[in-house]
């Protein structure tokens, strides 16, 4: 957890790159993030459970990766043959 004088006081410049908290999803600045986080209050208020990014699921177990490379990697080491 931040202290709360960190969220204050911002220092002046362009931020490279925010991650939202809920899903970790990465977006290009503050302001992507606000739309982003408005798409989560939005389902939200649906009912939806929250968002995660889009998972790679192994196929062959309840495993699932953050990119396509990893899976990869995962079923030729865990299920290759
Ligand atoms: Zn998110
Ligand atoms: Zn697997």
């Amino acid at each position: 957890m931040e202290s709360e004088e960190t969220q204050g006081s911002r220092p002046a410049g362009p931020e490279k790159g925010v991650r939202c908290e809920l899903c970790n999803a990465s977006l290009a600045d503050e302001e992507e993030l606000q739309l982003h986080m408005d798409g989560h209050a939005e389902k939200a208020a649906e009912g939806e459970p929250i968002a995660v990014p889009p998972r790679h699921a192994c196929p062959f177990c309840p495993s699932d990766f953050e990119t396509p490379e990893a899976l990869k990697e995962h079923i030729g080491s865990a299920h290759g043959k």
